[in-house]
């Protein structure tokens, strides 16, 4: 049997379950997942190692049409990954037919050209006989190499679509160590998990406007101390991340701290500081700080 190997970028609308079906497949936790859309803001790369050779998966953020310079730079980073891959696995949710939203996204991938798996996924979320007329919708939407359900939550048949995916992948050596899950550096990860946490633990207008960035990340004796600003637009959201007496944040640090301990397997102290910047949506500084800068590629 011959060693498959290459890059598969994984795209689809914001919330279909991108970043849960790349964890499931890498069987760790690489990318944070939240129930409000738009969560994952940069291109992860993770590495799936099986028998039959060695899946790169890109986590790309969302594709939908854009508002912000930082949401531009989102898709365009989610496109970037599709053409830069050799293999398109786009992501679509069984409950919901196809509309504009799948319209635009298979424009894009048109454009693009790359051949292109179909996951419908969610699959655990309704009945069985749903499923099939689902597969009929989509299939007149493009020309899809497979067409396969799944349940990224569940893991139900995510083993056969990651058999699939390597099937149409060319064959090659792996192309990263047996070792090497992810390449979201330290301080990346960080900033994610603190933003997962402020993504659980407030109510819609304040995520969205919330980045965090890693001012000081450093490894003395075995303890990781980290400094982080929390970016919002407006005083008012502000007063809601900090909360009565401090209250909230305080608990954001304490989950995400316990989080990064377990991950980075070291003690963690980690100071998290509040601050309003109107635009920081738009300063291309801090997007780069992010590891959502303009000309950053998928490889
Ligand atoms: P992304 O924006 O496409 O990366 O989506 P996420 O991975 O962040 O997931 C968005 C939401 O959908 C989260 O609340 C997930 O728990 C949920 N979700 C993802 N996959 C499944 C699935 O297979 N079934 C169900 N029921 N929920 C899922
Ligand atoms: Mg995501």
């Amino acid at each position: 049997m011959s060693f498959r190997s290459g890059f598969v970028a994984v795209v689809g609308r914001p919330n279909v379950g991108k970043s849960t079906l790349v964890n499931h497949m890498v069987g760790q936790k690489v990318a944070i997942v939240s129930d409000k859309p738009q969560t994952t803001r940069a291109r992860i790369l993770a590495v799936v190692n099986r028998p039959a050779g060695q899946i790169v998966l890109l986590d790309t953020p969302g594709i939908h049409k854009p508002m912000h310079r930082m949401n531009q730079q989102m898709v365009e980073s989610a496109l970037s990954s599709a053409r830069q891959a050799e293999l398109v696995l786009w992501l679509v949710e069984v409950s919901e037919a196809p509309g504009p939203g799948e319209r635009f996204v298979r424009e894009q991938l048109r454009r693009i050209g790359h051949p292109v798996v179909l996951a419908i996924n969610k699959i655990d979320s309704v009945r069985k006989p749903r499923i099939l007329p689902a597969i009929d919708a989509y299939r007149r939407l493009m020309d899809f190499q497979e067409i396969v359900p799944v349940s990224a939550l569940t893991g139900e048949n995510v083993d056969r679509l990651a058999e699939l995916l390597l099937a149409h992948l060319p064959e090659g050596d792996r192309l990263y160590p047996e070792d090497f899950l992810s390449d979201q550096p330290g301080r990346l990860f960080v900033a994610e998990i603190v933003r997962e946490q402020i993504l659980a633990q407030t109510r819609e207008e304040v995520p969205y406007s919330v980045g965090v960035v890693i001012d000081s990340f450093a490894e003395t004796d075995g303890l990781l101390r980290i400094e982080a600003s929390v970016l919002v637009e407006r005083e008012s959201q502000k007063g809601i991340l900090i909360g009565r007496a401090g209250q909230r944040l305080k608990a954001i640090g304490t989950a995400a701290r316990h989080q990064i301990e377990a991950q980075m397997g070291a003690r963690a102290y980690l100071g998290l500081f509040v601050k309003v910047q109107r635009d920081w949506r738009e300063d291309p500084a801090i997007l780069e700080s992010m590891g959502l800068g303009a000309d950053r590629g998928a490889r």
